[in-house]
């Protein structure tokens, strides 16, 4: 069986807008996919092309080596979450699940498995007003898995949820692959998020994708950035140009990213030996979120000279 998604070559425009512009994505199967960019990037559009609810302008979109275009039956393989989970809140959490299971024609097992699998087994006799919104986004999950879906999709998860909320959430959706067999591909637009429920994450920025590989890989793109506090600012970026990458600079503070090979000492004896007093010079790892915010580019990281 093919991946449950492979989209290649994708285009969306609205109008003159291209929200999405030459997607390349493949998510494996049984993985947790974090899709993230900032507000703006093109994850609605995409998952709206998934969900075959838009049309590409150009491209394919395959879902388990099925083309969209030609199979629309696929879309039966694949649950989602796009927005608020609409809940009848005078009903019980069983009950609304119910109403699902009489419109899918499913056994009554179904609601069981689900309600297992969420874990509001025990509080599914409660009215859904007297959910907390985590249990309302849980509820909102097991409707979405009451039709045994090999693909879930689900837009910002946890948005909206408070710490308690977004902390049930996460530990459902990180368990989900297991229990239920199922692949998730989720949005965010939170680095933070997504590193801590993905397996696989793919980096979208102004409708281009600028990374697609595990967390793990995304990591060692976190290169070490050097500080040095300098007496004369501008000569310095000048002799680091051929040396550093990334060079940043506020008042007298300079921030760089050395070359392969180069490090805080050959830097320090350079500018040392050229004349120029540097006063502090410290050493840092680049976090995660400094990768991410590099890959979605200037608007996002600022300061750069
Ligand atoms: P957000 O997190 O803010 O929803 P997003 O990453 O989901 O952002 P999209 O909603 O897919 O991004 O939007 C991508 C681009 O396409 C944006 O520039 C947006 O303004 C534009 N866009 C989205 N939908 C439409 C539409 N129906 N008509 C015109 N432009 C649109």
């Amino acid at each position: 069986m093919g991946p449950p998604i492979r989209i290649q070559q994708v285009w969306k425009s609205y109008g003159s807008v291209e929200a999405v512009r030459g997607l390349d994505l493949t998510v494996p199967p049984q993985s947790v996919f974090g899709f993230l960019g900032p507000n703006g990037a093109g994850k609605s559009t995409t998952i709206g092309l998934i969900l075959g609810l838009l049309r590409p302008t150009r491209g394919t979109i395959a879902l388990f080596d099925q083309d969209l275009d030609n199979n629309r039956s696929v879309l039966g393989r694949i649950g989602s979450l796009v927005e608020s989970p609409s809940l009848y809140p005078h009903l019980t959490g069983r009950e609304n699940l119910e109403v699902h299971r009489r419109l899918l024609g499913l056994s009554t097992r179904a609601i069981e498995d689900v309600l297992e699998n969420v874990g509001l087994m025990s509080a599914s006799s409660r009215l859904v007003r007297q959910y907390s919104f985590g249990m309302k986004q849980r509820l909102g999950l097991a409707q979405a898995l009451l039709g045994g879906p090999e693909l879930l999709l689900l837009d910002e998860p946890t948005n909206g949820l408070d710490p308690a909320g977004i902390y049930e959430v996460r530990a459902l959706i990180r368990d989900l692959p297991r229990r239920c067999g199922v692949t998730v591909f989720l949005s965010s637009h939170l680095l933070s998020e997504v590193e801590q429920v993905a397996t696989d994450l793919a980096i979208v920025s102004k409708g281009e994708l600028k990374f697609s590989g595990t967390t793990a890989e995304l990591r060692t793109r976190s290169k070490q950035a050097v500080v040095l506090k300098v007496d004369q600012p501008q000569r310095a970026i000048e002799l680091l140009v051929g040396l550093c990458r990334d060079l940043r600079r506020e008042g007298d503070q300079l921030s760089v990213a050395p070359e392969d090979g180069i490090d805080a000492a050959r830097l320090n004896a350079m500018l040392v030996g050229a004349g120029i007093r540097v006063s502090h010079l410290m050493t840092q790892h680049m976090t995660l979120e400094d990768v991410f915010l590099e890959l979605t580019g200037p608007a996002n990281a600022g300061g750069a000279v």
